[in-house]
């Protein structure tokens, strides 16, 4: 309310837009009209006080397909039928001029389908007055006795308000007065019929918290929209009957405040509800003769009524109206009777009336995106430009969405089944509107001066008159009734005619009349200087009653300064501490971050650790079983070697000493085998156990080189075959092994004794010679050698190599198999120590010989075993 800022110290100037985070959505109210007397199918019904339902009529219905069902629409308040127009308006427009009278803004409109009750809505009828005259009557009820005389107010060109003194406001009315013939007190002129008795006296109703130590007055201006043009309704243009002039459009202006007006628009001033609707009535024919003349449809034109309500505080004596015009508040109320929101194609319209139609639907249809736009931006948070341009009727109304205000929707509906789709689309409209939502205006803050001060004006003017007439005292042209009834009061003068020189009588009669006035009016001047003086006294003190009254105020105020100062200071000593216990904070935040990694930090290592030690420990132990392993290997492998050696030293011994034995054997054997040469028909030493049959195994071993004649350069292996010629000879005591390892020599020429004969045809010579080795086994021995010719002519064969061919028995052999893998995989040399023909022929005889040397001494080959 107004008078809730009282005491504030005064602003000036009044922020023209405090800033405002409260919204309401526009409130959007539906109306039924009864059916016309031809309708018959009802499509409307109103389910609810704030929902109505939609049926499709039956022709609708078979159309398409059966598929259509009803629909509801719900509004803020929906009023059926039998809404009376003041109901209406004691919801729908009561608290817009509430609102107006404490300098709030408004916008009310009216929406629907031509014949659906916009205009019975907006402006009624006789005896059935819409929200239009009874926004205005409402508005003189509550404001009337509080009006400043006319032209106090007079706004300037630029949709602002101006005020004027006293005298200045006088002559502008004498001016107005020699001018024009309109009747100067609308109360006691003769009121036109056509809008007599609108509204009923027992509807009148007033706002409450109107403040009275405010003064205020009303402007109207009527316009209207036709075909996205901007008419003046209230213009006075000297009118000629003959070639009417058309009318002149108006264009929108946008003031100081961004706020949109029409430019160069007549506002009226209007003194009481009668003037204001004579005012619209006026407009009203003006429309209709404008209508008829150019041939126009009403219904295609948007009328728009503009209440502005000017108000500023009286001065600090309650006397006149403050004369600073940042004091004064201007609010406005717009009423608009939209145009019909059907359809080009319903129109029925040809040529330039297509294009008229098709402008009106153009300008709801902008009407419509603006507010489908708003929507989105207010729902989705987007920013998209609101077209509120594309149309003068948006563009007019644009401060009320972007800005601040109340916006109220009557949506009117024809119930008849014709009108269907047309309501149908219209509901859509009206309810999507609602989720629309304006910024809800603030209040204005007020003037500084003490409340009261009408009353204590007008207190203090009557005690003066009361006083006064008390005294019987006159004040000059204040009080003529006063001042006739006291002169009547007088004595009467005598005659003053003389009857002759010697009358004596008129002359002292007449001078004691009026040394009888004298005295009365001695008395009355001193009466008047009494009241004079006390009058005096009482402005004295009246005076030092404001004085004080304002030193108290001015006091109050410093007081309060001070107050707002301290305020102030410990607001920005909350903020400092509000910053930096956030900055505390936010540090604590930080630390706590910090100690937390730490923290995990330290965790982690000590896992580390745990596990670091866990590893040596198991490192330590892995390291102490090598330790002893070790210790186990190198005891053995010491073991083994000093065995190894003993043994080595005692075969090097047995070598040695088998060497010499060895040397002697050979020579006996040579000996031997060149004696059996010589003499054919010796036969070997069969072994005893030649008929075991043990398959020979061949083990390669090279023979000794021969001592005897011209050496030749010796061969680690035998190459038996190629291109020589051989004496194969085989003593005939020799056992038929069936072994893979037989000497096969082609063109070998075969004999049981070498003769000269055979030796003479061959430059080879091999001798098979069988023995029985110490260990039982037959080992073949393959003695070869090179046949050369004697000076004498004869043959002599020289030895060059001796091969072993040995077959062990497998059980025996098994075991030695074994022993010889063991040996190497000790990694000790199995053939390094074979590089010699020598050695080897050695130690084929040692095996001869029955020695059992042991691992590393013996080259195996393997026989295929014999099938059994
Ligand atoms: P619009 O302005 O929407 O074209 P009107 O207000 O001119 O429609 O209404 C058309 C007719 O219907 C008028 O004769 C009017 O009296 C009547 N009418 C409209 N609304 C109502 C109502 N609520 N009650 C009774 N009659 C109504
Ligand atoms: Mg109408």
């Amino acid at each position: 309310m107004i008078r809730q800022a009282k005491g504030k110290t005064p602003r000036r100037p009044p922020p023209k837009k405090t800033s405002n985070n409260q919204k309401d959505p526009v409130g959007v109210y539906c109306r039924a009209r009864p059916l016309g007397a031809d309708d018959e199918e009802c499509c409307i019904e109103v389910i609810s006080n704030t929902t109505i339902q939609l049926h499709a009529p039956d022709g609708l219905k078979a159309n398409r397909n059966g598929e259509f069902k009803e629909t509801q629409y719900s509004f803020k308040k929906v009023f059926g039928i039998k809404t009376t127009q003041r109901e209406l308006f004691e919801d729908v427009a009561k608290p817009l001029v509430e609102d107006l009278i404490h300098c709030k803004n408004g916008l009310l409109f009216t929406y629907g389908v031509t014949g659906s009750g916009k205009t019975h809505t907006m402006t009624g009828s006789p005896g059935l007055g819409g929200l239009l005259p009874r926004s205005l009557d409402m508005i003189f009820n509550s404001i009337g006795p509080y009006q400043a005389k006319r032209y106090v107010f007079k706004p300037d060109d630029k949709n602002g308000m101006e005020v004027q003194n006293q005298v200045d406001a006088l002559l502008d009315r004498q001016k107005r007065d020699s001018q024009s013939t309109v009747p100067k007190t609308p109360t006691t002129r003769r009121i036109d019929p056509e809008f007599a008795d609108m509204i009923s006296p027992e509807d009148a109703c007033r706002a409450d918290g109107v403040d009275e130590d405010s003064s205020y007055s009303v402007f109207v201006s009527y316009i209207e929209i036709y075909n996205n043009y901007i008419y003046d309704l209230l213009e006075e243009t000297p009118f000629d009957p003959i070639k009417p002039k058309p009318p002149q459009s108006k264009i929108l202006r946008e003031d100081q405040n961004h706020n949109m007006y029409v430019a160069g628009c007549t506002e009226v001033e209007v003194k009481s509800t009668e003037e204001a609707f004579e005012v619209f009535w006026r407009g009203q024919k003006k429309r209709r003769i404008a209508n008829t003349q150019l041939n126009r449809e009403s219904s295609r034109s948007h009328s728009v009524f503009i209440v502005k309500l000017a108000q500023a505080p009286l001065d600090a004596d309650g006397d006149n109206v403050l004369q600073d015009k940042n004091q004064v508040n201007v609010s406005q109320l717009c009423l608009v009777d939209l145009a019909g929101s059907e359809r080009t194609s319903r129109t029925r319209a040809e040529g330039s009336r297509l294009r008229e139609a098709g402008n009106i639907n153009q300008s709801l249809m902008t009407l419509r995106t603006c507010i489908e736009v708003l929507r989105e931006n207010q729902m989705c948070g987007t920013n998209k430009m609101v077209p509120y341009r594309d149309s003068k009727v948006t563009h007019l109304f644009k401060n009320y969405f972007d800005g601040e205000g109340k916006v109220r929707m009557v949506v009117c509906v024809n119930p008849k089944a014709d009108d269907y789709e047309e309501t149908l689309l219209v509901m859509r409209f009206a309810e999507m509107t609602q989720e629309v939502e304006v910024a809800r205006p603030v209040d204005r803050p007020i003037c500084g001066f003490t409340a009261g001060r009408r009353q204590r004006n007008q207190a203090f003017k009557d005690e003066l008159t009361r006083r006064l007439e008390e005294r019987g005292g006159p004040v000059d042209g204040e009080f003529p009734t006063i001042l006739n009834q006291l002169l009547q009061s007088f004595p009467p003068l005598p005659t003053c005619e003389l009857s002759g020189p010697n009358d004596d009588v008129t002359l002292p009669r007449l001078i004691e009349a009026l040394e009888k006035r004298h005295r009365v009016r001695q008395m009355m001047i001193e009466e008047y200087n009494k009241t004079a003086n006390m009058l005096k006294s009482v402005l004295q003190e009246q005076d030092g009653n404001i004085v004080s009254k304002e030193n108290f105020i001015h006091e109050q105020r410093g007081k309060l300064g001070e107050k707002d100062k301290m305020i102030q200071n410990q607001k920005n000593e909350i903020d400092r501490l509000e910053k930096k216990s956030k900055m505390l904070e936010y540090k604590i935040d930080i630390l706590q971050k910090t100690t937390n990694i730490y923290e995990e930090d330290k965790r982690s290592l000590q896992h580390e650790l745990e596990s670091r030690e866990q590893r040596l420990q198991r490192e330590m132990s892995e390291k102490r079983r090598m330790e002893s392993r070790m210790q186990g290997i190198v005891t053995d492998a010491k073991l083994k070697w000093e065995k190894e050696c003993e043994r080595r030293v005692n075969a090097k011994q047995l070598e040695m000493q088998n060497k010499l034995w060895v040397k002697d054997e050979k020579l006996k054997q040579l000996k031997a085998i060149v004696t059996e040469g010589k003499t054919e028909n010796r036969q070997p030493q069969r072994p005893s156990r030649e008929k075991d049959k043990v398959p020979p195994k061949r083990s390669a071993s090279p023979s000794p080189a021969p001592t005897a004649p011209p050496v030749r350069p010796l061969h680690r292996r035998s190459h038996s075959a190629g291109g020589e010629r051989w004496v194969d000879h085989k003593p005939t005591s020799n056992v038929d092994l069936d072994t893979v390892l037989q000497l096969n020599l082609p063109n070998a020429i075969k004999v049981n004794a070498p003769n000269e004969k055979a030796l003479s045809k061959c430059d080879k010579y091999v001798l098979t010679h069988q023995e029985l080795a110490s260990d039982g086994e037959i080992q073949t021995k393959l003695i070869k050698g090179e046949v050369f010719r004697t000076r004498g002519g004869g043959q002599a064969v020289q030895f060059t190599d001796i091969e072993t061919l040995k077959q062990e028995n497998p059980v025996v052999a098994s075991s030695r198999k074994r022993r010889s893998s063991e040996s190497g995989q000790d990694g000790e040399p199995m053939e390094g120590d074979w590089t010699d023909v020598e050695t080897r022929c050695s130690v084929a005889l040692e095996m001869r010989a029955g020695s059992n040397l042991g691992p590393g001494y013996q080259h195996h080959g393997y026989t295929k075993r014999r099938k059994p």
